[in-house]
């Protein structure tokens, strides 16, 4: 994830539990372990390399890290700073091994090579094995003095309560609508289709850079609102189900954005907010609890994919099983 729009100071306005940890570590008095949870894309490795740099910045001014500029800042960015440490899988693995644990700690056995502070990320926790966190516990317990673990994990059930009880636990909350629309537009993405991604993505910053990058997002949103929001009754299922045989391979992609589409949906109507465009007719005042029923009713078909049901079949049955139901929702 590219930070160079993304700073603390941005962190900070996001929420209180962020602040406070910026805070401690402007003043020179964050916790030597650091468990960052959230769910995934808001932000938590980007948080954790700028906790990083924070540590071993240059700037002389506490209040003034990181700089961003100087040569420890660039090459923590970079991940070339011999004093910032990263555990994760070797080439080709998944998980976090024993050996992978011991090899980052006989570093940690010597001094920094360049200054007093050593930071040590451990993105994605829920890769390591139980006996890799094992292997980590006794050093949390006992942090030498100037170095930081920076955990970040999306699951922060698969993190034992062991490692956890020795962290201080910060949860990070998602971007806001408005602060994911800015960063993609200073990343150059045109206007309209910042906008549209922002508000999709959930507060999840990688799945707006994916809706955004995403070439054929205007035909899959096409897809979707034909296929899963624009039915009425059996007659219109009829004509659906004939696209539905040209669309095998897009599936996957209809069935997420019917998800991110359908929750845009219930969070906007819940707030009063004006509607998604395609959310005409039935949908403009159809009641939450039967959105969410239809928004049950696209996950339900997610996780059939997930257990290899064919795709035809899958949208074949949804799309009944939605224009059957917004048939029954009066004008
Ligand atoms: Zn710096």
């Amino acid at each position: 994830m590219s930070s160079s729009e993304i700073t603390l100071k941005g962190f900070a306005k996001r929420c209180e539990a962020v602040r406070d940890l910026i805070d401690s570590l402007l003043a020179g008095r964050m916790e030597q372990s650091v468990l960052l949870c959230g769910a995934c894309g808001v932000g938590k490795s980007t948080l954790a390399t700028l906790l990083a740099q924070g540590l071993l910045c240059g700037e002389e001014d506490m209040a003034r890290r990181p700089c961003g500029v100087c040569k420890s800042c660039v090459r923590v960015q970079k991940g070339t700073h011999p004093d910032c440490l990263k555990l994760q899988p070797d080439k080709g693995k998944k998980t976090v091994s024993v050996e992978n644990v011991r090899s980052v700690l006989s570093v940690l056995s010597r001094s920094p090579l360049e200054g007093a502070n050593r930071a040590v990320l451990i993105p994605r926790m829920e890769q390591l094995t139980d006996a890799a966190q094992n292997a980590l516990l006794k050093t949390l317990e006992e942090t030498q003095k100037g170095t930081w673990f920076l955990l970040t994990t999306d699951n922060e059930t698969k993190v034992l309560s062991t490692i956890r009880s020795r962290c201080r636990t910060v949860r990070v909350a998602p971007f806001q609508e408005e602060e994911i629309a800015s960063i993609l537009l200073s990343e150059g993405v045109p206007a309209s289709r910042a906008e549209t991604a922002a508000a999709l993505s959930e507060g999840s910053l990688t799945s707006a850079r994916e809706i955004a990058q995403d070439d054929s997002f205007d035909r899959t949103q096409e897809w979707t609102v034909s296929l899963l929001f624009s039915g009425r009754g059996l007659e219109d299922y009829a004509r659906l189900s004939f696209t539905l045989k040209n669309i095998k391979d897009q599936t996957d992609d209809i069935l997420r954005l019917g998800v991110q589409e359908l929750r845009l949906l219930i969070r906007r109507s819940s707030a009063g907010e004006s509607l998604p465009d395609w959310a005409d007719g039935v949908w403009s005042h159809a009641p939450i609890e039967r959105c969410r029923a239809v928004l049950e009713m696209i996950l339900q078909a997610q996780r059939m994919r997930q257990s290899n049901v064919s795709a035809s079949a899958v949208m074949d049955m949804l799309v009944q099983q939605i224009t059957e139901e917004t048939s029954t929702w009066s004008l």
